[in-house]
């Protein structure tokens, strides 16, 4: 299978008033082409950091490994060099899209920013291309919507505004991080399905950073989960719910509500994720795990082949196990 993005040995660390935080520890990630990848986990687990981190948008005060994006590795270009990929070929649709839209410029003005800074187009073919444009993200009368302000229209409207502006350029790569979290549920599925759709019709290739497994379940076709800052388990998405591997995992599921369930049958992950200002010994997940064991809290596990097409890092299973 061909990769989009090959992550190998990713560090990323953040310097606080209270030392050094590692946000992502020696990470290797390969993000297949042409399919929806989701990542999971629980807030501060490195999903989000991971790729900010990769692209230059987070204030992470250290960042080293290796990450080779259609041949070339991100982590050595420029500041000027990554801003002419993001944006052309990798593309952001993040969680809240009235912090993703300037407030003081029209819709109109900021989509054909983001045409005419890639591509060499004439005002009036980018005012064609940005409302065709609008109308395949479901907006109807393009031409009053470029004329509104993002405050006129609602959040369901200007996350339509911002998956337009994101696969305006025919991105290769498109890393939606949490994209529906703000929004109403009842506009949650119209995203989705927008997503879903540009997949399909452009064969984009898309990471979904999400806590929510009903999403992974919903839309994508390979499955990574993180743990303080690391991958714990990778599995392709029709098998990872019914052969969860890793106890986190398996954790995670337990602890999402089911529909037809009440309050004493949740069951929450006992205590917190670790802090990460220090080396972990061993199993970051020990101090959580129902299957804790003596070598857990001495070797960190690694990543190895439990199953055909899952990979989990997990003494419950000894290297050469499948
Ligand atoms: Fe649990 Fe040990 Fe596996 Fe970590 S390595 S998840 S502590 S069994």
């Amino acid at each position: 299978m061909e990769s989009i993005l090959n992550i190998q040995d990713l560090n990323v660390h953040f310097r606080t008033t209270n030392g050094q935080i590692q946000a992502v520890r020696r990470l290797n990630l390969f993000i297949p082409k042409n399919k929806i990848t989701g990542v999971v986990g629980e807030s501060g687990s490195g999903k989000t950091q991971t790729f900010l981190s990769l692209f230059g948008l987070s204030q992470a005060s250290q960042v080293s490994g290796k990450a080779e994006f259609n041949g070339v590795d991100l982590l050595s270009l420029s500041k000027s060099e990554l801003n002419k990929i993001r944006g052309r070929d990798i593309s952001f649709v993040f969680q809240d899209p009235m912090s993703a839209l300037n407030p003081y410029m029209n819709v109109g003005a900021q989509i054909l920013e983001t045409i005419l800074a890639h591509q060499s187009l004439s005002k009036p073919q980018a005012v064609h291309l940005a409302e065709e444009l609008l109308l395949s993200v479901k907006m109807n009368d393009p031409r009053a919507v470029m004329k509104k302000y993002p405050h006129q229209l609602s959040g369901g409207q200007q996350q339509r505004i911002i998956v337009a502006m994101a696969i305006v350029n025919e991105p290769k790569l498109i890393i939606a991080d949490e994209p529906t979290t703000a929004l109403d549920v009842s506009i949650q599925a119209e995203i989705l399905e927008l997503i879903q759709d540009i997949h399909k019709s452009h064969s984009t290739s898309i990471v979904l950073i999400t806590h929510d497994l009903g999403v992974v379940a919903q839309l994508c076709d390979y499955v990574t989960v993180m743990y303080a800052g690391q991958i714990v388990e990778q599995s392709i998405t029709s098998q990872f719910f019914s052969n969860l591997k890793h106890p986190y995992s398996q954790a995670l599921m337990a602890s999402v509500p089911k529909f037809d369930m009440n309050q004493d049958d949740l069951f929450p992950i006992p205590g917190q994720p670790p802090v990460l200002d220090h080396e972990i010994k061993g199993c970051p997940f020990a101090p959580r795990c129902p299957h804790v064991m003596a070598v857990c809290t001495v070797k960190e596990p690694s990543m190895i082949s439990v199953a055909p097409n899952i990979m989990a890092a997990c003494h419950l299973y000894p290297q050469g196990a499948s």
